[in-house]
């Protein structure tokens, strides 16, 4: 009986259900009638009883070189040429980049946005706060027209927080579901759209046309493309990073498998010039195809240290009844044979990924088991 001090260690296969996923997890548990006597103290293993708590332990088996998620890197990986875009002034703050046909690009090497020149006006394409300051002498290089209506990629300040400081009144544009975000968000630098629509709206102005249009939750929902027919220059903000490996957890997309499948319709839609809303330069569609290689060598990547791993290997026995502790200690394991399966290929190919492929591969692996 438990009281008398006799257990045994049993091992058994249970059904743990965490965030909707199944897995078996190989749980070590004391059982009450044995013949053999052992102690409590002797399920303890000797190498933790006395380690602080949550404090680190021993590193992983085949822990990668790439230094894992808040750990100081020493010196980051440099960026590779490919990935690299004209300089920007630093006077400035800014560089102007003619798409053609009335069309431009501002950006500041970090953000991407655009602006539009028809016959009476303006129409700029996002607002970044990084440098929306500068728009207007951005504008002023090439034209005296005034801005007659904003175009909101989506409802992300970083893209459009500049946008009340552009002053005036003008038209602002977006899809309905921007609408609704910003409404919740109530912030006087991203004044309301005074026109939504659902799936698509043509902007003609003058005798420039724009074509936006909503193909669903590939990073938030309302994230549009604008495509200017004319110029063949498709802005789609936040999915693909030309010469760069994506933001942390593919830009916070709130939708993996939606993610990824727009990288797909990237892939397949007819334009020249992408303007993605950041990095240094604009994309080809060698950077759509390059960036679907990296998603699917990813995808498979973790799938496979999935299937591989087993849960609960080398964790410490005073966790074993802990389900948050198996599952992390499971994650981990996963992500980290992710990290060196991609690293061979990927580590030069793409800037930054010393940076962000353990978020990839952690939001890999959670698309994967609960997507
Ligand atoms: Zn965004």
């Amino acid at each position: 009986m438990l009281n008398s001090l006799n257990f045994v260690t049993t091992t058994w296969a249970r059904s743990l259900e965490i965030l909707g996923h199944t897995v078996r997890v190989f749980m070590l548990a004391s059982a009450v009638a044995s013949t053999f006597a052992c102690t409590p103290a002797a399920l303890v293993d000797s190498r933790d009883a006395s380690s602080v708590q949550g404090a680190a332990g021993e590193p992983y088996p085949h822990m990668p070189s790439i230094a894992p998620i808040g750990v100081r890197i020493g010196k980051y990986m440099d960026v590779p040429a490919s990935a690299q875009g004209p300089a920007v002034d630093p006077a400035k703050g800014y560089r102007l980049q003619d798409l053609g046909s009335g069309l431009y690009m501002i950006t500041d090497n970090a953000y991407q946005s655009m602006f539009l020149v028809y016959d009476s006006g303006v129409v700029v394409i996002d607002a970044p706060t990084n440098y929306s300051a500068h728009i207007p002498q951005a504008i002023a290089e090439v034209s005296d027209k005034p801005i007659t209506h904003i175009i909101y990629s989506h409802s992300h300040v970083d893209h459009i927080g500049g946008a009340k400081g552009l002053g005036g009144h003008p038209v602002i544009i977006a899809q309905e579901e921007t609408l609704r975000l910003l409404k919740r968000a109530a912030d006087p630098n991203r004044p309301l759209p005074t026109v939504t629509f659902s799936d698509q709206y043509t902007l003609h102005v003058g005798n420039q046309v724009l074509e936006l249009s909503y193909h669903g939750n590939g990073h938030e929902p309302g994230n549009i493309f604008i495509y200017a027919p004319a110029q063949r220059v498709l802005m789609v903000v936040d999915v693909v990073f030309p010469g760069w490996m994506p933001w942390r957890r593919f830009a916070v997309a709130q939708d993996i498998p939606g993610h990824f499948a727009q990288v797909e319709e990237l892939r397949k839609m007819d334009w020249e010039t992408l303007v993605s809303g950041h990095v240094a330069r604009t994309g080809t569609h060698a950077d759509v195809d390059l960036q679907a290689e990296f998603n699917a060598d990813l995808k498979q990547a973790a799938a496979t240290a999935l299937a591989t791993t087993k849960p609960g290997v080398g964790l410490n026995p005073l966790d074993k009844a802990n389900p948050w502790a198996v599952f992390d200690d499971y994650i981990d394991r996963v992500a980290a044979q992710c990290v060196n399966t991609l690293t061979p290929k990927w580590s030069t190919r793409l800037a930054g990924f010393d940076i962000y492929i353990w978020d990839q591969c952690y939001a890999m692996e959670q698309s994967l088991r609960i997507e």
